[in-house]
């Protein structure tokens, strides 16, 4: 069975095709971070899904470019730029940086692309030069270039593929300078924003006088830049399905770079919020954590990574920190099988692609990505190996060659689920000294000095292990 997945641009679950399937070559992209603040876990809920789904087109083979784009002009960044005094660089720079150390903290792959909107001005104005030559753009009184809705359906476009528009409301002829707005709302957006006294020394010359791009043209340029005028996937939160993406779709087929008959976009992926007491978590209510509350709470990257995987990208669920308590203990429940196989296994486990035929539970495991990224299949299919395996160590049947294939079997399913190892554990210095003392009284045969020691490793909850490679120290 090929992968399928819901594309939002037909409402229902398609078999995924690449455009070009002999390049080998899959087009992704996935709308970035807004720079002014760090990003709460819901932003990364979207993040983390595009990960999963990168992961697994290519354990599936393909070869992903994955972009993703950094927004690091608009509304509330210039605000925030002019209360700090910093420079529009130097602001955005600093969460950019503090967005990819969160990705690396959640193990999320790095984008091979992540273009900064900043560096594509030139990009962006010759895609509004192109819609005003086909008459689809039109500078307004206030010198801002808006996008005419009802000039690109006078060329035979649709507005209104990824949602179903109210008919009343397509009457409406306002226009919006701002990049947000509501459903049902076909008012002409903005390509290019006049300077206004508020934007400080954030602007760039352009055809049109001094201004900067609007949030949604930012896209489009710097996707087609990167991977064409129509490529194979584009992910998102849900919220940006309207107006954000389907402005995307209109400027880009607008300008008619795409061959006839090609879209822009062949599949549109987007996941669902992620809520907290029922609402979304978003800035703007105060309801939400971002990734370092987390971290220095206690929590491991892969924790949090653990349970933003736990639920479908297109079913909402609410965030709790008890939840992040029960997925503390099943990824512990699964570290301690993977940490027994890696005991059995010895030195040099298997290498997984020795035969070239995934065993059942490699195969069972893409067979649930492959529907429709059903993460929910895939971690049963994973707990009912785990449970599986504890039988097998249990009964003492497991032997090193075996305990190295299912070593190696976790290891490529977790290609894909990037859970990745349990830290090592940092053991304290007084706890090393003790177990230096004991190996010296054990060198001397001072038996009775080394078991006292073991005693006060024991009542600092530590265990030493002794086997023919040394002795380890273990936390009780
Ligand atoms: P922003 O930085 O606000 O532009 O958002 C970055 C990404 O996070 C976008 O794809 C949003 O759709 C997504 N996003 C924002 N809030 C949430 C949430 N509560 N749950 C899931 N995704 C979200
Ligand atoms: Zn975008």
């Amino acid at each position: 069975m090929p992968l399928r997945l819901f594309n939002s641009l037909h409402r229902q679950v398609e078999d995924f095709s690449p455009l070009e399937p002999g390049s080998g070559s899959v087009g992704f992209y996935c709308c970035g971070p807004t720079v002014y603040d760090f990003g709460h876990i819901g932003n990364f809920r979207t993040f983390v899904f595009a990960d999963l789904l990168r992961r697994h087109l290519e354990f599936r083979g393909h070869r992903v470019n994955h972009v993703m784009n950094i927004t690091d002009v608009e509304d509330k960044i210039i605000r925030q730029v002019a209360a700090t005094g910093l420079g529009l660089a130097e602001f955005t720079g600093r969460y950019t940086e503090a967005f990819l150390a969160d990705l690396d903290t959640l193990a999320c792959r790095r984008p091979h692309h992540l273009p900064k909107a900043t560096e594509y001005i030139p990009q962006i104005i010759d895609l509004i030069q192109r819609l005003e030559r086909r008459g689809i753009a039109y500078r307004a009184a206030d010198g801002s270039v808006y996008f005419s809705i009802q000039k690109y359906r006078g060329c035979g476009c649709r507005y209104g593929q990824l949602v179903t528009l109210d008919p009343e409301a397509q009457r409406r002829t306002e226009r919006v300078s701002g990049d947000t707005y509501d459903k049902d709302d076909l008012a002409d957006f903005a390509l290019w924003k006049a300077r206004v006294p508020a934007d400080g020394s954030v602007f760039w010359d352009s055809p049109w006088g001094e201004g900067r791009p609007g949030w949604h043209i930012e896209c489009s340029a710097m996707s087609m830049a990167l991977l064409g005028p129509s490529f194979d996937l584009h992910l998102g939160g849900e919220d940006l399905a309207f107006p954000h993406h389907e402005d995307e779709i209109a400027q880009s087929e607008g300008a008619g770079l795409q061959q006839p008959g090609r879209p822009f976009v062949k599949h549109w992926v987007h996941a669902a919020h992620l809520l907290v007491d029922g609402k979304k978590m978003s800035k703007s209510l105060g309801n939400f954590f971002t990734v370092r509350d987390l971290v220095a709470k206690g929590y491991h990257g892969r924790e949090i990574r653990f349970l933003l995987l736990g639920a479908h990208y297109r079913e909402t669920f609410n965030f709790t920190l008890e939840g992040l308590e029960a997925g503390r203990s099943a990824l512990a429940r699964l570290d301690a099988t993977v940490a027994q196989l890696a005991e059995r296994s010895g030195p040099a486990p298997a290498s997984p692609t020795a035969t070239g035929v995934d065993s059942p539970f490699v195969a069972s495991f893409g067979e649930a990505l492959d529907d429709d990224l059903n993460v929910s299949r895939a971690w049963a299919v994973v707990f009912d190996w785990v449970r599986e395996t504890n039988a097998a160590l249990a009964g003492g049947t497991l032997g090193a060659a075996e305990a190295a294939a299912r070593l190696a079997d976790w290891r490529r399913v977790d290609e894909v689920l990037g859970m990745g190892s349990r830290p090592a554990e940092e053991i304290p210095a007084a706890v090393h000294a003790l177990l230096e003392r004991r190996q010296a009284a054990k060198a001397a045969r001072d038996f009775a000095t080394a078991d006292a020691v073991r005693a006060e490793l024991k009542a600092l909850g530590w265990t030493v292990e002794d086997s023919k490679a040394g002795s380890r120290l273990k936390r009780l």
